[in-house]
């Protein structure tokens, strides 16, 4: 998520949690409702496992329960307290339709840029773009245009459109971003909740390459 901000890539707010306290610390600075999301080396999809929690008000008690061992909330009871490094505590981003922002490293070809519908359905979905890195202004807008379900980006009965060129710049944040790092292999903005006005990154990932290929 730095590394989306270092980029101009607007992020949703956050912070990072190891105690209890300071769970509750951070959601009181940045506003309740916030969304909690286990960090844990061994989860790579938060959701899968139970380990986002949308919508805490701070009532129930999960802002309390880092270990939670009663369902109360993330992370569930599938998760070891080991396994838990703490907890990522960020605003929660109202309204947006989920969408990927993201690069690829093809051996062939280099860095490809993708974008497409889904979030966490996006496999499901099977909705998504690919162009050879780097990408222009056109580009960009041609890929947010080329998607077979740009209708819902439009808007559909009566919903205001949601802002394809934010979406278009992130992806030339991106391609810029990947440029400039090669070791980056795969990156990931799942979701970029694209809102009527601007949007916001709320989730991402990189894989970075460490041993020099052979
Ligand atoms: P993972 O992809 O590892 O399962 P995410 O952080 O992407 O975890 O969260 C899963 C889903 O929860 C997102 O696709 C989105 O629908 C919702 N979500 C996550 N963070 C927020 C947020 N800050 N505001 C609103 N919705 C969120
Ligand atoms: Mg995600």
């Amino acid at each position: 998520m730095q590394v989306l901000e270092a980029y101009g890539i607007p992020v949703a707010p956050y912070r990072l949690a190891k105690t209890e306290e300071s769970v509750v610390s951070a959601a009181a600075e940045l506003g309740y409702p916030v969304v909690l999301k286990v960090i844990s080396e061994r989860v790579i999809h938060k959701s899968d496992v139970g380990g986002v929690h949308v919508g805490n008000r701070g009532r129930t008690g999960a802002p309390r329960r880092l270990h939670s061992d009663d369902g109360a909330g993330p992370p569930s009871r599938r998760h070891q307290p080991d396994d838990v490094d703490g907890m990522l505590v960020q605003q929660m981003a109202r309204g947006g339709r989920e969408t990927i922002i993201g690069a690829t490293w093809d051996a062939a070809f280099g860095p490809l840029l993708m974008f497409g519908l889904g979030g966490i359905y996006v496999e499901a979905v099977g909705d998504v773009v690919f162009r050879l890195f780097p990408v222009s202004d056109v580009d960009a807008s041609e890929m947010v245009n080329s998607i077979r379900g740009v209708r819902l980006l439009r808007g559909l009965r009566g919903e205001p459109p949601a802002d394809t060129d934010a979406i278009a710049e992130v992806i030339q944040r991106v391609s810029q971003l990947v440029g400039d790092h090669p070791a980056i292999r795969e990156l990931d903005i799942n979701p970029w909740l694209a809102h009527d006005r601007g949007g916001v990154a709320v989730d991402g990932r990189m894989t970075i390459q460490t041993e020099a290929a052979v």
